[in-house]
C-alpha cells in the first residue's frame, strides 16, 4: 500500500522545526529535505536542514518539473524535491513536508488525500516575541515575516486540521493523534 503524505504547514516562528523534531522521534515518517536558496544559518547543516543551492541550481531544477511544490518566501527560494517523495510513498512510508502556506496549498492541489495541518501561534504578539527571541532576523525580516504570518492566518480554513502551539507537549499529542486517526481512516479505504 502506498504511503500518506502529510504537510505541517504554519507562520515562520511558530514552532514548526520544533514541532517537527518531536514528532519524528515519536512516529515513523519519511521527512522530506527541501532545497532553498536562502543561505544556510549557524549551525544548519547541508543535506540534513535543507539542501543549500544557489538560485540557477534551483531554477533548473524546476524548469524539469523537478519540484512537488515551490514558493518565493522573503526574498528566497523553498521547494520540496519531488523524486524523494514519491519514492517514499511508493515504498508505503508515510511523508512529512514541513513548508510555508502558499506550498502547501499548492500540494493539496496537486495530491488532494495530502492531509494538510496548520500550526498556529496562541497570537500574533506571541508570535513577535518569538521571532524576536530566536534572533535569527533583523527587524526588517522579522517585520515582513509578521506581516506574512498575519495574511497567512486568513487562510487557516483551507486547511484539514488546526493545530495551537502554545505548550509544546500538547501540540505534539495533537499532531501525533492526528497521524493515528488519519493513518487508520486510510487503512480502511
Ligand atoms: P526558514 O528560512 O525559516 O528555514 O523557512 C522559511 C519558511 O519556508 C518556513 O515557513 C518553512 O516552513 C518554509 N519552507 C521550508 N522548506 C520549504 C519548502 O520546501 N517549500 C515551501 N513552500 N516552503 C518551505
Amino acid at each position: 500500500m502506498r504511503g500518506q503524505l502529510f504537510v505541517m504547514t504554519g507562520a515562520s516562528g511558530v514552532g514548526k522545526g520544533t514541532v517537527r523534531a518531536k514528532v519524528l522521534e515519536r512516529t515513523r515518517l519519511f521527512y522530506s529535505i527541501s532545497m532553498t536558496t536562502r543561505p544556510p544559518r549557524p549551525g544548519e547543516r547541508h543535506g540534513v536542514d535543507y539542501y543549500f543551492v544557489d538560485r540557477p541550481t534551483f531554477l533548473a531544477l524546476l524548469d524539469q518539473g523537478g519540484f512537488l511544490e515551490h514558493a518565493e518566501y522573503v526574498g528566497h527560494l523553498y521547494g520540496t524535491p519531488r523524486a524523494p517523495v514519491e519514492r517514499a510513498l511508493a515504498r508505503g512510508e508515510d511523508v512529512l513536508l514541513e513548508i510555508e502556506v502558499q506550498g502547501a496549498l499548492q500540494v493539496k492541489e496537486k495530491v488532494p488525500e495530502a492531509v494538510l495541518i496548520f500550526l498556529v501561534p496562541p497570537s500574533l504578539s506571541e508570535l513577535k516575541r518569538r521571532l524576536v527571541y530566536r534572533g535569527t532576523d533583523d527587524p526588517e525580516k522579522i517585520q515582513r515575516r509578521l506581516s506574512q504570518a498575519e495574511r497567512e492566518m486568513k487562510n487557516a480554513h483551507l486547511f484539514d486540521y488546526i493545530v495551537v502551539n502554545d505548550v509544546l507537549e500538547e501540540a505534539v499529542a495533537d499532531f501525533l493523534a492526528i497521524l493515528t486517526a488519519e493513518r487508520r481512516r486510510f487503512a480502511r479505504m
